[in-house]
């Protein structure tokens, strides 16, 4: 291969689309993928950009948060959208596909650029850079090894116990109470007081609901500080009130008294616009969480950002690691994609795999990192994996609480609807800026459409 060049590893989501876009791009791609010969406990098929579970990538819906990471992938050229326009099956306003012509077709259009070069082989060691690792969040055990060496066992998660997250502006501010436990802090927290009889229901309601199945290879047994609160549910009477429900030291200002429970939401983020109920990681099914979580005082008109998951994950603590262009921060010629950065979901995936490719490519050429302002959605996902200030860093899916707020003044009585569709614009007016640079950057930028 003449010119510069890169290697990706891990021929997934991430990893396909980043060596088409530096392909793209006109950098030769050396791209490992170590399936058909080993496999993972998710993988069924030897092919690239293979669907681990559901064929479905979410809504459709311009105005909807991942309805506009779909139109900013679109106007990027993005491999895995075309593969997926092009074999959508109907889904309403979800974009569903058939799996298999799908990941057919990523894998074609991949093997048929003259710039890529695909070696079936696991990695096993860090290759030299310039270097994309999208491994994904099931890693084999060798390179996942390599990863905790490199970062240290306090940057590299293993499981993901996560809690659901609901949007700020959908809890009742009169049913909870702001306040941090023994008054210490500015009443951080929104506080779900909850009577004896509500309590009782309510740890009825989590030991009834239903939940995800374990799979053959999934432990049963978490750290004691991420066991599921339907599991807690399940140990006692007592056991949520003396754990995430504990009351102790939180006074409900409109009765003068401690409650008999408590859930405790704490904001996600600098604007408060999301919020999760602390130590309420869950493997309860999606519909199952939104009914029983509804249950709770403040909470029965709560739409969810996020639901609670607990399965299999590796992932990189990005904001110690990460620069926005997912640039390894002590290492610029090493970039992390995919899943594995902190984000969650197939499209989400994809867009890191996309930003570690064109940067990647950029670097190889030679050129400075292209910027995403945090105005589209996928700058608003690369804020998030790379500065997130909160108390725990867990995989986040794209959704409207990771864009700016607007100023007041901008905001000024507006409803939700038209918030949503102002986002979607800025969004839209953002992305074509990126892609009139990258064009600017690369004029020979290759626009050819995949063929397969
Ligand atoms: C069980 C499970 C179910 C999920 N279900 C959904 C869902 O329904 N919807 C959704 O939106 N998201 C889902 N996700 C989350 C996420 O969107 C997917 O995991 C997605 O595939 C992540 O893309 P990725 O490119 O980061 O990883 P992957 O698509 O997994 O790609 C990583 C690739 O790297 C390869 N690889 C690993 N180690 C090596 C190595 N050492 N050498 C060479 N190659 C290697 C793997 O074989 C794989 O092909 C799920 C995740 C899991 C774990």
């Amino acid at each position: 291969m003449k010119g510069p060049v890169i290697t990706v590893v891990g021929g997934g989501l991430a990893g396909s689309e980043a060596a088409w876009q530096a392909a793209r791009m006109g950098v030769s791609v050396h791209l490992y993928e170590m399936r058909p010969k080993c496999s993972s406990e998710v993988h069924k098929t030897g092919r690239l950009a293979e669907l681990v579970c559901s064929n479905s990538l979410g809504t459709d819906r311009p105005d909807k948060a991942p309805g506009i990471l779909k139109e900013d992938l679109r106007t990027l050229g993005s491999l895995i959208m075309q593969c997926a326009d092009r074999f959508r099956v109907p889904a309403g306003q979800a974009l569903a596909v058939d799996r298999e012509m799908f990941s057919r077709a990523v894998t074609d259009a991949l093997e048929s650029r003259p710039e890529i070069t695909i070696h079936r082989e696991e990695v096993e060691k860090m290759p030299p850079e310039p270097v994309v690792v999208a491994t994904g969040p099931v890693t084999s055990p060798a390179f996942s090894r390599v990863l905790l060496n490199l970062l240290g066992r306090d940057h590299l998660y293993f499981y993901d116990a996560v809690s659901p997250i609901i949007s700020g502006e959908t809890i009742d501010r009169l049913a909870v109470f702001a306040a941090s436990r023994y008054e210490d802090g500015e009443g951080d927290y929104l506080n779900c007081p909850l009577t004896l009889q509500q309590y009782q229901e309510f740890r009825e309601a989590l030991r009834q609901a239903e939940r995800v199945p374990y799979t053959v290879s999934e432990p049963r047994r978490f750290f004691e500080g991420c066991v599921p609160v339907e599991e807690l549910a399940e140990r006692g009477e007592e056991t949520l009130r003396y754990g995430p429900m504990k009351p102790v030291g939180l006074r409900d200002p409109k009765t003068g008294k401690v409650p008999y429970a408590v859930v405790q939401l704490r904001s996600e983020n600098r604007e408060k616009t999301m919020y999760s109920p602390v130590g309420f990681q869950t493997r309860l099914l999606w519909g199952e969480q939104r009914r029983v979580f509804r249950m709770l005082p403040g909470l029965s008109h709560a739409s969810f950002f996020r639901y609670g998951v607990m399965h299999r994950n590796i992932f990189i603590h990005s904001p110690s690691h990460l620069l926005p262009s997912l640039q390894q921060i002590d290492r610029r010629g090493r970039w992390f994609a995919g899943q594995m950065v902190g984000v969650e979901g197939y499209l989400e995936s994809t867009a890191a795999g996309l930003v570690a490719g064109v940067n990647a490519a950029l670097y190889a050429r030679g050129l400075a990192p292209l910027l995403f302002p945090r105005e589209t959605a996928v700058g608003a996902l690369l804020d998030y994996v790379s500065s997130h200030e909160g108390p725990e860093f867990q995989p986040m899916n794209i959704n409207f609480g990771l864009f700016p707020a607007e100023t007041q003044g901008e905001n000024g009585g507006r409803s939700k609807v038209e918030r949503h569709r102002r986002i979607a614009l800025r969004s839209r007016q953002g992305i074509e800026k990126v892609r009139r640079e990258l064009e600017r950057l690369i004029p020979e930028l290759s626009m050819e459409e995949c063929r397969t």
